[in-house]
């Protein structure tokens, strides 16, 4: 058995603050978090503020039931990753936060090496989501044999974030993945190059694709157009291996690919 390390509030609070996540979150993106009070924040230190008051403490049945859980998890994940379990702890340790929820639409995802958890989902077989966290996990650990992946499997190129220029109005509606910060994997479909991207807009998110357009000024990218949603581009779910789940990012794409062929077995 791997020991589990359930964190306290304040510990919880000093991984959103080591974090990039809370910085990455952009200013116009900000108005789309709402804490538990219905409340949107305005600035980032009110996000701030929000995110470390959304922290909570374990209760001693949620750390009975989510112990098996992650050790199953972690059990599958190094049956098909001989070694995988030694590399996703912390000092010999799995690290699990404990938030209200509101702030990221009841999301789990992680935060530096720690997976955190909405609240709403403690008393469920959370097996497979705690699979697809320590898949991203591993992803900060060893990305480059997942960027090798993104490129020779899906055909993905890495470009550099800040050359790509959104200019429709929909950049409004873009939205951070904690475990995909960076929108640096770009797609070659056979009408042009496309960017992944997680939109919020009429209170849901969508998968979608950015069509890029080389600028006169070398080396940028313009997105003019309104964006596409992923899941319609049939020639692109074919690239992504059929996956028909988060499709925002390779690293979702994998996550969930890898996921669910684990949990075929
Ligand atoms: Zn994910």
């Amino acid at each position: 058995m791997v020991e589990v390390v359930f964190l306290n509030i304040n510990q919880t609070n000093q991984e959103y603050q080591k974090s990039q996540y809370l910085q990455t979150i952009s200013l116009k993106e900000i108005s789309t978090r709402i804490n538990e009070h219905n409340q949107k924040a305005n600035t980032r230190i009110d996000l701030m503020h929000y995110y470390f008051n959304s922290s909570l403490d374990f209760t001693m049945d949620e750390k009975l039931h989510l112990e098996p859980i992650i050790n199953k998890a972690l059990k599958l994940f190094e049956n098909h990753f001989p070694g995988v379990t030694k590399i996703l702890l912390v000092e010999n340790k799995l690290r699990l936060a404990k938030v209200q929820g509101s702030l990221d639409w009841n999301f789990p995802y992680t935060l530096n090496m720690t997976i955190v958890l909405p609240q709403n989902m403690l008393k469920d077989d959370i097996t497979s989501t705690i699979l697809h966290e320590m898949i991203h996990l591993h992803q900060k650990k060893q990305p480059h044999f997942y960027e090798e992946i993104y490129r020779n499997s899906f055909g993905f190129e890495k470009i550099n974030p800040e050359k790509i220029i959104i200019t429709t109005n929909y950049e409004n509606y873009l939205i951070t993945n904690p475990d995909a910060l960076k929108r640096e994997w770009v797609i070659q479909l056979y009408d042009g190059l496309y960017l992944p991207a997680l939109i919020y807009i009429n209170n849901s998110h969508i998968n979608c694709l950015f069509r890029l357009r080389e600028s006169s000024n070398p080396g940028y990218y313009l997105a003019q157009e309104p964006p596409i949603n992923a899941k319609s581009r049939k020639d692109y779910i074919e690239i992504i291996h059929n996956c028909k789940q988060q499709v925002d990012h390779p690293n979702e794409i994998i996550a969930c690919i890898i996921t669910s062929n684990i949990s075929k077995k």
